[in-house]
Parts: C-alpha cells; sequence; structure tokens
C-alpha cells in the first residue's frame, strides 16, 4: 500500500450507554451510542423498556390472553 494516500482507518473506541465498549475499525474517533448488540433486548432476549404509560403491560396481558385461548383449544 502507498502511504499517505488513505484516509486515517484507525481502532476506535464506541463507548455504550450500558458501559459496553466496542473495539471497531472507523475514521471516526471515540463515539458513543445508547443500545448496542449486548444490551438491545433483540440480542439479550430481555425487555429494558421504560414503561412509563404502562402500555407495555396492557400489551402483555392482551398477548398473554390470546396465547392462552390459542393453547386452550
Ligand atoms: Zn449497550
Amino acid at each position: 500500500m502507498k502511504q499517505g494516500i488513505h484516509p486515517e482507518y484507525e481502532k476506535t473506541k464506541i463507548t455504550c450507554a450500558c458501559g459496553n465498549v466496542l473495539e471497531v475499525g472507523s475514521a471516526k474517533k471515540d463515539m458513543s451510542v445508547e443500545i448496542c448488540s449486548k444490551c438491545h433486548p433483540f440480542f439479550t432476549g430481555k425487555q429494558k423498556l421504560v414503561d412509563t404509560e404502562g402500555r407495555v403491560d396492557r400489551f402483555r396481558k392482551k398477548f398473554g390472553d390470546y396465547k392462552d385461548k390459542l393453547t386452550k383449544k
């Protein structure tokens, strides 16, 4: 590779709000994110929602009933 013609591409750290630090190669430096593959519910399988109005509970009740009805048949 020729020197000096490539953009700077170094290892940088992405810090997540959950405390996880990812090391990636990027032209940007020291990024921060609010969610990463370690704390996202999709990857962890855990729910980590801020439920201010009980919407999640209502949904779970509805969905739970629905599931019960399906399995009882
Ligand atoms: Zn995270």
